[in-house]
Parts: structure tokens; C-alpha cells; sequence
């Protein structure tokens, strides 16, 4: 599948179809409200210029979420330590709605428990 941000700046694919999308509601996502579908890194590809997202770390800073400096739409989160085994999710809302629509959606307790609600 492909995911565009909104002027083109950034673009990945996603190998496959993702089982199912993860809405969080941890202090960045409950904010930006993204649905993701997680890599590994390897099957999500980001075709981008080194210098058109920002990418923004925070906390414990284990990972950035990237958003398009052009247009302001967040694209994917990549893990910054090397030995996450899963260190990279997209935003599937940045692809067709009508290919997304049907994969189920889980919803994460980021805030709190780290578990699925659902
Ligand atoms: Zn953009």
C-alpha cells in the first residue's frame, strides 16, 4: 500500500496489508489521532528528502515522529535505538481511504496500561 503526505513531500510503502491499524491514546497521538500499521523497518519504505520532515523526540527519546515540513501531515514514527525488534509504524491515513476502511482498528492504551482496550 502507499501513503502520501499531503503536497507529495513524503511518500512510503507499505509491504502487504497490514492486519490491523493501532489507534493510541498516548500525549502525541490523541493529539494528531494517526492510524498506524507498525514495520519492522523493511517493510515500511519512506521516500523523502533527508531534510523535509521534522523530526520530533521527545521523553525518553526512543523514537521521532516525522512530520512534513511543507504541509504539516505526520507520516510515520522510526525507533532510534537499533535493537527494536518492531522501530517503525506508518500513518495509514495519509493512504486511500478506500483501501484502509476495512482493516480492522485496535485501540492502544498508550496513556496508561500499554495494553490493547480493544
Ligand atoms: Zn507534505
Amino acid at each position: 500500500m502507499n501513503g502520501s503526505c499531503h503536497c507529495g513531500a513524503v511518500k512510503f510503502t507499505f509491504d502487504g496489508r497490514p492486519t490491523r491499524l493501532v489507534q493510541c491514546n498516548c500525549s502525541i497521538c490523541r493529539r494528531l489521532s494517526p492510524l498506524w500499521a507498525h514495520g519492522p523497518e523493511g517493510k515500511i519504505t519512506v521516500y523523502a528528502a533527508p531534510d523535509a520532515t521534522i523530526a520530533y523526540v521527545w521523553g525518553d527519546k526512543g523514537l521521532a515522529f516525522h512530520t512534513c515540513k511543507t504541509c504539516g501531515c505526520t507520516t510515520h514514527w522510526a525507533g532510534l535505538e537499533e535493537t527494536s525488534p518492531q522501530n517503525m509504524a506508518a500513518n495509514m491515513r495519509m493512504c486511500d481511504p478506500k483501501e484502509i476502511r476495512d482493516i480492522p482498528v485496535r485501540l492502544f492504551d498508550g496513556a496508561e496500561s500499554w495494553t490493547f482496550l480493544g
